[in-house]
């Protein structure tokens, strides 16, 4: 773990050029929450600040303030490559590898600019001169409040800045579920409360807002659900015909996998979501109790996250990684029975 120091942070704001933000790809509410709120609070500063995303962030999150002044690296790269090589500072957000950031991952590994990581998961790379890496936190939203009124006072917390962060904090926490969301985690949710956040506003904007695609396909996933009743383990996947007669919109199949979760017994939950045009099946994992899905996705499926969360990828048809994954749980039998903690 490395805690907030915040003498380099202060440091790296005495500069005068320009500040580039990045999330990691296909930015959830955490990564692209932070992002803007950081955005907020160093344009406050008069800092030209720009952020960048490796690629398009569903729907759902298109209501945070500032998130249209995102720029999407996919639609204009040369763009996007000629900020991250001008900017004197680079933040990169929920993200510990720069493998994480697309097609910006190069461009980002040989610019010149500082680099500053503020982040949540494990096993961080050592690619920024700056980092800031605890993963206790619930969120890198509660680590960029901490970062802002570490900087500067309360007062800093505009509403659109603690909209932002409520956002990552309630998203990344699982509505404040997950054993991370503490009793601190919880407080700074109630002050960025009081500082403007709507926190009844926000949870329509992000629950309350699907689109008739979701819901078919979640049908379609809860038809393929899987019940491994001796590894206490629920699969479901989500195939290409699916996304097609579904009319699959980006973000549809957010949060699917934690429907295996819901099941009375069940410790592992795994969706497999077919991705064509990318040559690849993208998988989510997700725990409750010991049994730890970061190890296991680093492990087999090119991955990595948390302990409880975490995704990965495979190259095989979604037959064969079925079939792989199936394979793997003989070798996990202790763990995945084992009661909960
Ligand atoms: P999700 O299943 O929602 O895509 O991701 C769950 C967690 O695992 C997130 O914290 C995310 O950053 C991490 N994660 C997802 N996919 C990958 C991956 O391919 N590689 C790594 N290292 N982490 C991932
Ligand atoms: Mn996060």
């Amino acid at each position: 773990m490395i805690s907030l120091d915040i003498a380099p942070f202060k440091q790296a704001l005495e500069t005068e050029g320009s500040v580039v933000i990045v999330p990691h790809k296909n930015p959830d509410g955490d990564a692209l929450g932070a992002c803007l709120a950081l955005y907020h609070f160093l344009s406050e500063k008069r800092f030209e600040c720009q952020v960048i995303a490796p690629n398009g962030y569903p729907d759902f999150l298109s209501w945070l303030p500032g998130s249209e002044h995102v720029l999407i690296a996919e639609n204009e790269l040369d763009k996007a490559e000629d900020c991250v090589r001008r900017a004197s500072l680079i933040f990169t957000l929920d993200f510990n590898d720069l493998s994480r950031c697309g097609v910006l991952e190069e461009c980002i590994s040989a610019a010149t600019g500082l680099k500053l990581m503020i982040d949540h998961h494990i096993d961080p790379r050592p690619y920024a001169e700056v980092i800031y890496s605890d993963t206790q936190m619930s969120s890198t939203c509660e680590m960029v409040y901490n970062l802002i009124t570490n900087l500067a006072d309360q007062t800093a917390l505009t509403p659109a800045i603690s909209s932002c962060l409520y956002t990552g904090i309630l998203t990344d926490t699982g509505s404040f579920k997950y054993p991370a969301a503490t009793s601190t985690t919880l407080r700074i949710a109630a002050e960025l409360v009081d500082r403007g956040a709507d926190k009844t506003l926000i949870a329509q904007e992000l629950f309350d807002q699907g689109h008739l695609s979701r819901f078919k396909l979640m049908g379609r996933c809860i038809d393929s659900l899987e019940v491994l009743e001796p590894y206490s383990t629920a699969l479901m996947y989500v195939t290409e015909k699916d996304k097609h007669e579904c009319n699959f919109r980006k973000g549809d199949t957010e949060g699917f996998v934690n429907m295996g979760l819901q099941l009375k017994g069940i410790h592992f939950s795994a969706i497999f979501i077919e991705h064509a045009e990318d040559r690849m099946i993208k998988i989510s994992f997700r725990s409750i109790g010991d049994f730890d899905v970061n190890a296991f996705a680093r492990a087999h499926f090119n991955g990595g996250g948390h302990k409880n969360a975490a995704g990965g990828r495979s190259e095989s048809t979604l037959e064969e990684t079925l079939n792989q994954f199936k394979s793997l749980l003989p070798h996990y039998l202790t763990t995945l029975k084992s009661p909960l903690s």
